[in-house]
């Protein structure tokens, strides 16, 4: 230990000479007023010895014991070196301690690429094996696959500008990083050492990418309608109203697509309100009965057109839960819809409701065509559809089963959802007691 080295030791020697060099002027001049009053004949040598001793005793016993332990100008120029030693040590410590709990990925790189330093979430991130304990020694390359990461480094050993760049690296999961490179000088032997900052940005680019996809597809969606729209309106601009069955065609046609662009209008907003108001949770205590009872009354018209029977399996009269009335009408309505829509002819729909001791479920069973296993986990994705070949077009958005997701996840619900290919397809809305 440092401090050690500068521990001093009180020695007899060392205090006879403090002593001798503190009161050095004093002692002599004692010992030449002693000599004189001897020449004079004042003092014999024995008296003249005597009072000496007594003098010099009387000085040490004067003697302040704190003054013993005063540095020389060396001694304490060497104190404050180390003490600034410590100080830089103690520093050193808290800032390790800092830059391994960020949690950016930060590695120091010497000459050849060699790794001098890694933090922790380097090590967690880009440590590739359990059987080596760290990462330092190893060339960044054997870590970080990346050829623009080392050309980057490369350039920035020759020019003195940071450097920002992107990098993907490949692997099971494709991860993403923004990289911040920087020169740092070693201080001890003026070698030129690399400081790579990794921050993980995989979650924010798929944020972003699905972002982009959403409005890729809600522009795609709404293009076809409004294109439709305007042929016919160019049609009928040109030739007139004349032909009474083609113009009857035409403005059938008009209303269809009208509707079409109106309902995938009204369903991006309703996906942006609950997007909006998922922070927010409901607080109504409503019965769903009275909701499964309306809905069943508003789709009854839809279910005798398809000719599909529409029946309900309720058995008390209430079953009440905390909810958004308006929001858990909605989500019945888009899968009961949906049962309707995607039946077969004569088919049928149960509207099932039903509890236990921790839990309330809504089911709607239909007899449809059913979906194939690996369409389900995809169902509740905006805009996905099952394409069922030589089917006619159900004119749907694709957006009907985010909605029910979304609604189903402010109301701490989940939704279930089981298919049979030819059986049919059950979608159960369960909420915790
Ligand atoms: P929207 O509901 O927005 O008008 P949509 O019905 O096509 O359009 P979703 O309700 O999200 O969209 O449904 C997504 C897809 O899931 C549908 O296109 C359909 O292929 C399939 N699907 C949904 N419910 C059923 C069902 N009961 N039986 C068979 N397929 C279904
Ligand atoms: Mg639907």
């Amino acid at each position: 230990m440092p401090e050690k080295k500068f521990q001093k030791s009180l020695t007899l020697k060392k205090v006879i000479s403090e002593i001798f060099k503190q009161k050095i002027p004093v002692i002599l001049a004692t010992v030449a007023l002693l000599f004189l009053f001897f020449l004079t004949g004042l003092f014999s040598l024995v008296s003249a010895t005597l009072f000496g001793f007594i003098f010099i005793a009387l000085i040490l016993a004067m003697q302040n014991p704190e003054n013993l332990y005063s540095l020389s100008a060396d001694e304490k120029d060497n104190l404050s070196a180390v003490s600034l030693e410590l100080k830089n040590m103690s520093f050193l410590k808290i800032m390790n301690e800092g830059i391994d709990s960020i949690p950016d990925s930060i590695f120091i790189i010497g000459e050849n690429e060699i790794i001098i330093h890694a933090n922790k979430s380097a090590d967690q991130n880009f440590r590739t094996s359990d059987n080596i304990q760290s990462m330092v020694g190893f060339r960044l390359s054997s870590v970080i696959r990346s050829t623009h990461l080392f050309e980057s480094i490369k350039d920035l050993r020759s020019s003195k500008t940071s450097v920002k760049m992107e990098i993907i690296l490949p692997g099971e999961v494709e991860k993403s990083f923004d990289v911040y490179l920087s020169r740092i000088m070693s201080p001890s032997d003026d070698e030129l050492n690399i400081l790579i900052l990794l921050r993980e940005t995989t979650d924010l680019k798929k944020a972003m990418d699905l972002r982009s996809e959403f409005i890729a597809n809600a522009s795609h969606e709404l293009k076809t309608p409004i294109t439709v729209i305007k042929g016919i309106a160019e049609t009928l601009d040109k030739y007139g109203l004349e032909d009474e069955r083609n113009s009857k065609n035409f403005i059938s046609k008009l209303l269809k697509e009208s509707e079409r662009a109106q309902l995938l209008i009204e369903d991006l907003l309703s996906l942006n309100q609950l997007e909006m108001r998922q922070h927010l949770l409901p607080g109504e205590t409503i019965n769903l009965v009275n909701v499964i009872d309306s809905v069943f009354d508003i789709l009854s018209d839809l279910a005798n057109k398809q000719k599909i029977t529409l029946e309900k399996s309720i058995k008390k009269k209430k079953y009440l839960i905390t909810a958004d009335e308006k929001d858990i009408s909605r989500a019945i309505i888009n899968i009961v819809e949906n049962a309707i829509k995607y039946n077969k002819k004569n088919g049928k729909v149960d509207l099932i409701l039903d509890d236990n001791d921790d839990s309330l479920s809504f089911t709607v069973k239909d007899t449809g065509l059913g979906i194939s296993q690996e369409h389900i986990p995809r169902l509740t994705e905006r805009f996905y559809r099952v394409d069922i070949p030589n089917s006619i077009d159900l004119g749907g958005t694709g957006l009907g089963l985010a909605i029910v997701k979304n609604i189903a996840i402010r109301h701490n619900a989940t939704l279930d959802i089981k298919s049979k290919i030819g059986e049919g397809s059950s979608f159960s809305l369960i909420f915790k007691k």
